[in-house]
């Protein structure tokens, strides 16, 4: 995970900060510059000046009518930005911040219709229409793409209205994307500072078309994570049948399981929770535990046992969530460093792929609450279940040699006497074949990571 600090900005981003920053629409709204001159412009949510920030979005949604609830700060980012146009810090793209780029779906059906693909976020929705309509007869056709036979249309002008009016102003998010989803109020102008344009690279997991292609979470992969995941994705499916995005409570790259329970949420709420957990999160967690549900993987059990009894409120869980995110990330280096010693089938047993052998069905599922009356398991061994065994492994172990590439830059990475001597350790048993005292071993390890970490709470 590439932190977006380390990152270089494109010049165009600079720009465009310095100019968000001086606009009178953002007058009163806390920001820094830093030593090097660029803004500071992004703060955690819940810091201090986090909370600041969100002081100053509550009141504009209040001056704008808008209830504060999940969503209100995307509709208000919108609604006060000066040029609804957003600039992206890795490439520098200007992108427009509605509704107005046909997302895949709608790529799809224009090149069924009319022969010609378009490339995502190149054009709006409107340029196309000025394109394809040139030769059109009908203009009604048009309307197919989106499924619809709309009223009787004679101009491009009332074609674009149409669409704004039908499409963009009410958010279909079936048929539209915009250009940057909402981030507020961690960054400054209430936007991710990826456009979309490239936030499929920055940002993986998050990305639409990768969830949406298989079904499946690739962030369960890339950390590691435990729990049946083929379930989880089987779930997370039902949701997005309702356009609704499923929720962790307890986020993977936290270290918690992919496990078949989700809060519902809309997009824009999922990409605000941005892998922080709440008060409540915490006590849902630890009920579900008492339960008998397995919720955090056993990579990062000993982090979460160490410390989830001290989250009292919002802001301990916030501690809480970086501190493991942290943790994760040592835990991933050093799963990369076995990798990179030549211990990969050491550690290919700490994966799940036999989950792919089986699909779910799940009956009585409520949109509502994410709950569901039954879920019958099928078996299954085709092709399509051993090529995803492969993509499964390939991906996790994708990830851990960019964990190694990232962690190379880092500095206070893994800097740690005790550690490293463990670690040598560790490497010198899998030499000599102790596979069984490897994994102790590898257990240990991460149990005093974990009491590093609980001398920082
Ligand atoms: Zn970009």
């Amino acid at each position: 995970m590439p932190e977006e600090a380390s990152r270089i900005w494109h010049p165009n981003f600079k720009k465009y900060t310095d100019f968000i920053v001086k606009h009178p629409n953002y007058k009163g709204l806390f920001f820094e510059y830093s030593a090097d001159g660029n803004v500071k412009w992004v703060v955690t949510g819940k810091s201090d000046n986090g909370l600041k920030r969100r002081v100053w979005w509550n009141a504009r949604c209040r001056e704008n009518k808008i209830k504060i609830e999940p969503g209100c700060y995307a509709k208000i980012a919108l609604a006060i930005h000066p040029t609804k146009k957003h600039v992206c810090q890795i490439c520098g793209k200007s992108l427009i911040i509605e509704y107005v780029y046909p997302n895949k779906r709608l790529i799809n059906n224009i090149k069924k219709e009319f022969g010609i693909e378009y490339t995502p976020y190149d054009k709006t929705i409107f340029d196309i229409v000025n394109d394809l309509a040139k030769n059109l007869i009908n203009l009604n056709k048009f309307l197919t793409i989106f499924k619809i036979s709309g009223p009787s249309i004679k101009t491009k002008k009332e074609l674009n209205d149409y669409i704004y009016q039908e499409f963009t102003q009410k958010n279909v998010k079936a048929f539209l994307s915009p250009g940057v989803m909402s981030n507020s109020p961690d960054r400054f102008d209430g936007f991710h500072s990826d456009g979309n344009c490239c936030r499929g690279v920055s940002d993986k997991g998050r990305h639409k078309d990768n969830l949406s292609r298989y079904g499946q979470d690739r962030r369960v992969y890339e950390n590691w994570a435990d729990g049946n995941w083929k379930m989880a994705d089987r779930l997370m499916s039902e949701f997005s049948n309702y356009g609704l995005s499923a929720d962790h409570i307890g986020p993977i790259s936290l270290g918690f399981c992919h496990r078949p329970k989700f809060q519902p949420m809309t997009r824009e709420q999922n990409s605000t929770k941005n892998n922080r957990m709440s008060f409540n999160d915490v006590k849902i967690l630890i009920n579900d535990e008492l339960e008998g549900d397995k919720v955090i993987s056993w990579h990062s059990r000993f982090i979460w046992d160490n410390l989830k009894g001290g989250v009292k409120n919002d802001k301990d869980a916030v501690k809480l969530s970086s501190l493991m995110r942290a943790n994760l990330h040592h835990i991933l280096t050093i799963f990369s460093i076995i990798k990179d010693n030549g211990y990969e089938s050491f550690l290919k047993r700490l994966l799940h792929p036999e989950y792919s052998f089986y699909d779910y069905k799940f009956i009585g599922f409520n949109p509502k609450d994410g709950t569901y009356k039954e879920v019958k398991a099928i078996e299954r061994t085709g092709k399509n279940q051993q090529n995803n065994v492969g993509r499964y492994l390939r991906i996790a172990f994708d990830e851990l040699d960019q964990y190694r590439s990232i962690s190379n830059r880092k500095t206070k990475e893994l800097n740690n006497a005790i550690i490293n001597k463990e670690i040598e350790k560790l490497l010198a048993q899998l030499k000599g074949n102790k596979n069984q005292q490897a994994f102790k071993n590898l257990q240990q390890i991460f149990k005093i990571l974990a009491d590093q970490a609980a001398n920082s709470w």
